[in-house]
């Protein structure tokens, strides 16, 4: 397991991590209800127009990214690049109307039935629940299968899809190679535990490989703070974690619960939201038994996640 320090607060606001390019961080950092549905953007601007990387997720927040935007470039909007079909990068879709949405066709497609159902997004996100009801879906306008250039100027963007499920089965990342810095989208959870309720843990070790050989200086991740390579193979470690420890139970015949509750997380159970060791596992179990295309059962997931999350907090009042 690889050591490390968990930062417990990190940087928010629009961060210029190279000459023009900026990572959009959302404030964050532990928080005891944790940070599901709080996620990072970013801007490229170019010469004579400007490229967003994800949307975020309610109203507000969007909002709040395009005021930033606003007073960071007056150039417009030219392309929204949407690094997965998840609600918190793709539900301020409509806030960038005169921008061609780009995504890889299996986000499209998975995010073309809408939005998870009202009631289940309220339970599994309570701090946004009052924004929800205002969400519509805007599916992307440009799509590609594994690979993309956008070119602006000197400026080269390229656009990478594993080639497989990853985090979601549409993961793309946006890497540029002159200035070294990838925007990972959610194959990149930094100090957040990554979540694999819709993934492929396997593949997503696989896909951080993969990342770790781009020849990147700085990495923007879905979540957490903005980081490098040694921070993405933190995560990439924990998935590794999970899945071994995942493996020895599922051979012992442990059910997907009480393995979430008995694997030791060591340096990990400081990660915000650590309760994801039980979708991650569950996702574990379902890769194991080769039913990944089987839906995750979200209500049972929830549950036991309160139920680790309350175990998890009774145990720190102690
Ligand atoms: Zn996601």
């Amino acid at each position: 397991m690889s050591r490390h320090v968990v930062p417990r607060r990190w940087k928010s606001g629009m961060i210029e991590v190279g000459a023009k390019v900026f990572a959009y961080v959302q404030a964050s950092g532990i928080d005891p209800t944790g940070d599901t549905g709080v996620a990072n953007s970013g801007l490229i601007v170019g010469p004579s127009a400007a490229v967003a990387v994800d949307a975020l997720m309610v109203p507000s927040m969007t909002r709040r990214l395009v005021a930033a935007i606003k007073r960071t470039t007056r150039k417009p909007i030219a392309q929204l690049i949407n690094t997965h079909h998840h609600l918190d990068h793709t539900g301020g879709n409509r806030f960038f109307r005169g921008a061609a949405i780009v995504s890889t066709e299996k986000c499209r497609e998975a995010l073309a039935p809408g939005f998870p159902p009202l009631s289940l997004l309220q339970r599994f996100m309570p701090k946004f629940a009052a924004e929800f009801a205002k969400l519509q879906v805007i599916l992307p306008t440009v799509t590609f299968a594994d690979r993309m250039v956008l070119h602006d100027g000197e400026r080269e963007i390229q656009l990478w899809h594993p080639g497989f499920a990853a985090h979601t089965v549409g993961d793309a990342v946006a890497y540029l190679p002159k200035e070294r810095i990838l925007f990972a989208g959610d194959i990149a959870f930094l100090y957040v535990t990554p979540l694999a309720f819709q993934g492929h843990v396997g593949n997503w070790i696989k896909a951080a490989d993969r990342l770790l050989r781009f020849d990147a200086d700085v990495i923007v991740p879905g979540h957490g703070p903005v980081g490098t390579r040694k921070d993405l193979k933190n995560m990439r470690d924990y998935l590794a974690l999970v899945r071994r420890e995942a493996r020895q139970r599922f051979d012992a015949g442990m059910p997907a619960e009480a393995a979430a509750a008995d694997i030791k997380l060591g340096v990990y159970a400081s990660w915000s939201d650590a309760e994801r060791i039980l979708p991650n596992v569950m996702r574990c179990y379902q890769e194991f038994r080769d039913e990944l295309d089987q839906p995750m059962d979200l209500p049972r997931m929830l549950a036991g996640m309160e139920r680790l999350r309350g175990a998890a907090s009774t145990h720190a009042c102690v």
